[in-house]
């Protein structure tokens, strides 16, 4: 796992909002083109202000890469992510996560032992070709064991490209980590319950393999935010709203997304609300923070989320203002702490899963 996150300063908590603020600018006007500063669409308002470049993580990797100049790159995000751009940028950008604790619980459901497990289970029982796939959502551990064996990485936007063109070559999947984005990707394409093998993690010993290699193989991890999304708030909505358009993103379950109308990634939901007409009423199924957005930024819609307690990402919100001006004020003074640095063989084999991606989904 990764290092633990040292107790910031008390001055950084106790100062107020306005002086932080002021110290952030004025340390991002000192350090100009040297700091680039991503932020993940479900972060917190009070930090994703400060971000250069907004978007989803693969997005955000990308953009990290092309930024040549930049010599501190601080990912507003969780681990996985500030993995993949440390994996993209040269060995000279410093790849910062302000707060270490700030880890997806979806990447952590698939260690990498457990997968190799999997792994060697099913390659000696099957002769046909299993590609392994993962989620971006993912560890660069299990990234690069994709890498080694033939697979890829996806995102929820180009999943359903990945899966079309692996099933009509008639390979199997193994999708990891993400039990929903698979199965809901799976089900679109055509495949029935019965062509889908579900892995349960915890106990390997007790999943029954078919003497078939099944077409879909899917790990048993899930985002804890978009699985409290449920059926019962799909249809109090529509009681509520009427006329409402329910969009949802494919982590929730396919109960779910089969009674949306809509589902698909972040920037789906943002394209989708931000091109619709004026008067037009929403409920959105993903992270609380970006439907908040979304309802300031389309005021002449209703953007309400699908379900009404909070759904929020608390590993994501781990980046609050005081973390990032910390993080900040080290760069500041020349200290670079709470880096993330993957091995390099690790990035090699990581690289080559999400090249194939690239290549796959062109
Ligand atoms: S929203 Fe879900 S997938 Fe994204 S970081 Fe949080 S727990 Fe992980």
């Amino acid at each position: 796992m990764f290092n633990s996150q040292q107790p910031i300063p008390d001055e950084y908590i106790l100062m107020s909002e306005k002086d932080r603020d002021e110290r952030i600018r004025a340390i991002k006007s000192n350090l100009g083109s040297r700091l680039v500063i991503l932020g993940h669409h479900y972060q917190r308002d009070e930090v994703i202000r400060y971000a250069d470049y907004r978007g989803d993580s693969l997005k955000l990797a990308q953009l990290a890469a092309q930024e040549k100049e930049a010599e501190y790159i601080v990912f507003c995000g969780v681990h996985f992510m500030a993995e993949t751009a440390d994996m993209l940028t040269s060995s000279e950008q410093k790849v910062i996560l302000p707060d270490l604790e700030a880890g997806c619980p979806m990447a952590d459901m698939a260690e990498i032992d457990d997968v190799e497990e999997c792994w060697n289970l099913l390659t000696a029982q099957y002769s046909q070709e299993i590609i392994p796939v993962t989620y971006v959502n993912s560890s660069a551990e299990v990234k690069a064991f994709c890498g080694r064996n033939g697979g890829m990485t996806c995102t929820s936007s180009n999943a359903p490209k990945i899966f079309g063109k692996l099933l009509g070559e008639k390979k199997s999947i193994l999708f990891l980590p993400d039990e929903h984005l698979g199965r809901n990707t799976g089900l679109k394409w055509g495949l029935h319950d019965q062509d889908i093998l579900l892995w349960t993690r915890e106990n390997p010993e007790e999943v029954e393999l078919p003497e078939k290699a099944p077409k879909l193989i899917l790990w048993n991890g899930y985002c804890t935010v978009h699985q409290k999304f449920k059926t019962h708030h799909v249809d109090e909505v529509r009681r509520k709203y009427p006329g409402v358009t329910v969009i949802v993103h494919p982590e929730c379950s396919h109960a779910v997304v089969e009674r949306a109308d809509l589902s698909g990634s972040t920037d789906y939901i943002i394209r989708q609300i931000s091109a619709a007409p004026a008067g037009s009423v929403w409920a959105v199924g993903t992270e609380i923070n970006l439907v908040h957005r979304l309802a300031q930024e389309n005021p002449d819609k209703t953007v309400v989320s699908l379900n009404e307690n909070v759904c929020l990402c608390i590993m994501m919100s781990r980046i609050s203002q005081p973390h990032l001006l910390a993080a900040l004020e080290n760069l500041n003074q020349g200290k670079v702490v709470n880096q993330i640095c993957v091995d390099r063989k690790i990035t090699a084999d990581a690289i080559s899963a999400l090249n194939r991606m690239l290549e796959l989904s062109k």
